[in-house]
């Protein structure tokens, strides 16, 4: 199914909780937020309706994501439910990693094609006060858990914060040479919390790059992984097992490739990360209503790019002007 502009939307993200057990400083507020009261959030039933009736339209890939979507209690029923749904290709997962060690192998025995990890640190300490919690937690050894249950190809997402995480670079980028694992550089997206951080805390993937090669030395281009949905833009070490991307939502535009729209917990549709395009899908669903108008409608409404892209024009005081 095309939208307004002629993209093709065929991946939706799902957030099945707003709940974490991470606070990471670039995404939630120490306290946490106002979290969503329990009958307001979808059933697994009514999140696999939505899938069942969208499927239809050209939905192929999913991803389960939050929050924390592994600390929804039986999450891999969600999965297994999922997996059932005619014309579904692929099922990804997003998590701090926190609990796959504990869950890896249930994960991949319900259906669970693919996870990230995300990891911003590799130093105990370090990852204790970016998520603002000591959860004894070493993101290698997830890594390794999910790689052991089957997961492949595995990402890894590391979301660089100058002067706070951006000396590991090169100890992420080693983790390729090792292990055949993709370990993505993002962009810092100046949200939340980091809305009042100025933009100088992003690292440009460009910079990421020149100072991965100027240790490793000159980087190969790749495709990636095989399988994917996302703009990320792969390298690799020479010789290396596993690849580098970079996703670069401040530096480089890809909305005129985005091909995914979101489902919030509480069951809106939006069509872009940030700005308030939504559509309500859960109301018109408990009343039994179709769901494809309201899918139609919130294509059409797709902006063009993000809001945040008016950050690299307009500097730090346009921050306030998306609303922090
Ligand atoms: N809790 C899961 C996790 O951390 O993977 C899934 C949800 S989390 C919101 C999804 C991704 O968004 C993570 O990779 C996280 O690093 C990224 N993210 C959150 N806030 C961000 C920000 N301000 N800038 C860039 N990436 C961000
Ligand atoms: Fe946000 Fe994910 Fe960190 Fe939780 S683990 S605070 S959802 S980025």
């Amino acid at each position: 199914m095309l939208d307004q502009y002629g993209r093709s939307i065929e991946y939706l993200r799902i957030s099945v909780t707003d709940r974490c057990n991470f606070r990471c400083v670039y995404c939630m507020p120490e306290r946490g937020l106002d979290w969503l009261p329990k009958p307001q959030i979808l059933s697994y039933e009514e999140i696999t309706e939505i899938v069942r009736q969208l499927a239809p339209l050209g939905l192929r890939r999913l991803r389960i994501t939050g929050g924390e979507p592994t600390i929804r209690p039986n999450v891999e029923t969600l999965i297994a439910m999922l997996r059932a749904v005619p014309g579904i290709e692929d099922i990804a997962l997003s998590t701090n990693g926190v609990r796959l060690p504990a869950m890896a192998t249930m994960l991949r025995a319900a259906g669970l094609d693919r996870v990230n990890l995300s990891v911003d640190s590799l130093r105990p300490e370090r990852i204790a006060e970016i998520a603002r919690r000591d959860l004894a937690f070493d993101p290698v050894v997830a890594a390794q858990a999910a790689t052991d249950a089957g997961f492949d190809p595995l990402k890894i997402n590391v979301v660089l914060m100058r002067g706070v995480n951006d000396d590991e670079i090169e100890d992420f980028a080693a983790l390729t040479v090792a292990h055949a694992w993709h370990v993505r550089f993002i962009e810092l997206m100046p949200v939340g919390d980091m809305a009042t951080s100025e933009f100088a805390n992003v690292v440009p993937s460009d910079e990421v790059l020149a100072r991965i090669a100027s240790r490793f030395g000159t980087l190969e281009p790749t495709d990636g992984p095989a399988r994917g949905n996302g703009p990320a833009r792969y390298q690799r070490i020479a010789g290396a097992k596993g690849t580098i991307g970079v996703i670069t939502p401040m530096t480089h535009t890809y909305c005129d490739t985005c091909n995914r729209v979101r489902l919030t917990a509480d069951g809106r549709l939006r069509t872009c990360l940030y700005g308030n395009h939504e559509v309500n899908l859960r109301d018109p669903l408990r009343a039994g209503e179709p769901l494809e108008p309201l899918f139609r409608q919130a294509l059409a409404d797709k902006p063009k790019e993000h809001e945040l892209l008016q950050l690299r024009v307009g500097g730090l005081k346009a921050l306030s002007q998306v609303g922090g």
